[in-house]
């Protein structure tokens, strides 16, 4: 079943370009994934189409007002969706999820602006908050982004078999090892010999300790995670 993605914001231009080129271009052009850019401010009955306001209690900045969220995601909303804000408030992204959310059939992905959206938004149509890291974006066009990309990556058919997310990093509980392609020596620096060897059995397990070695250095709460995991199953 393709997978439709419809994403509410305020700045439905922001996705011309990323959508529209390479992997997530040939995907849409194959019927694999749907996306509709949903402009939030035609749901706005306010004076010159306004949708943010100031927050109760006082303070800096403005927040989206409920009514226009809230009317653009029950005009998309039906049996199955599961509706997405992201918000660097959610829990942080990972492959895990983004494989949990290739599986459904409707996506709605609602981009906040300004300080956010009224959290009355979220307590009554928010599935799940979902952020895309430890810092602060202008506005949730960027992180939809994201999601949608890294999502599509595990609809059936987007990534071409050789390009399968298998040997990605996070897919073993790993990083991804080291890749060389030619020429054999750039710059004084040589290809590792033992991928010029021919033995696939060797190749294979000096990518399986550099990822390991990779992973340690740079992950090593990953690396701990893994290392459990393979105990677990002795
Ligand atoms: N006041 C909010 C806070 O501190 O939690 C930040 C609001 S931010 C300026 C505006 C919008 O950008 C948010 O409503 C959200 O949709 C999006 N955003 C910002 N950082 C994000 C992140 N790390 N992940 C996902 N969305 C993010």
């Amino acid at each position: 079943m393709p997978c439709e993605i419809d994403v509410l914001s305020l700045f439905p231009e922001y996705f011309r370009g990323p959508l529209d080129v390479s992997m997530l271009k040939r995907a849409q052009e194959k019927g694999l994934i749907s996306i509709q850019l949903v402009d939030i401010r035609d749901f706005s009955e306010e004076r010159f189409r306004k949708v943010d306001d100031r927050p109760y209690g006082g303070g800096p900045g403005m927040v989206m007002m409920p009514d226009p969220v809230v009317k653009a995601i029950q005009s998309k909303k039906r049996e199955g969706s599961k509706t997405i804000y992201l918000s660097p408030q959610g829990k942080t992204l990972t492959a895990e999820k983004c494989r949990e959310l290739a599986s459904y059939s409707h996506l709605i992905l609602v981009c906040g602006h300004y300080e956010g959206i009224d959290q009355r938004v979220i307590d009554s149509e928010i599935d799940e908050e979902i952020s895309i890291g430890d810092f602060v974006l202008t506005n949730g066009c960027l992180a939809s982004i994201v999601l949608i990309d890294a999502v599509s990556r595990f609809i059936p058919g987007v990534l071409g078999d050789e390009e399968g997310a298998d040997h990605d990093s996070f897919e073993n509980g790993l990083l991804d090892w080291p890749h060389y392609t030619r020429p054999e020596v750039y710059n004084g620096m040589e290809v590792p010999k033992v991928l010029l060897s021919g033995n696939h059995r060797l190749i294979e397990q000096w990518r399986k300790e550099q990822a390991a070695e990779k992973t340690k250095q740079v992950r090593p709460d990953l690396f701990e995670k893994f290392i459990s995991g393979a105990k677990g199953k002795k």
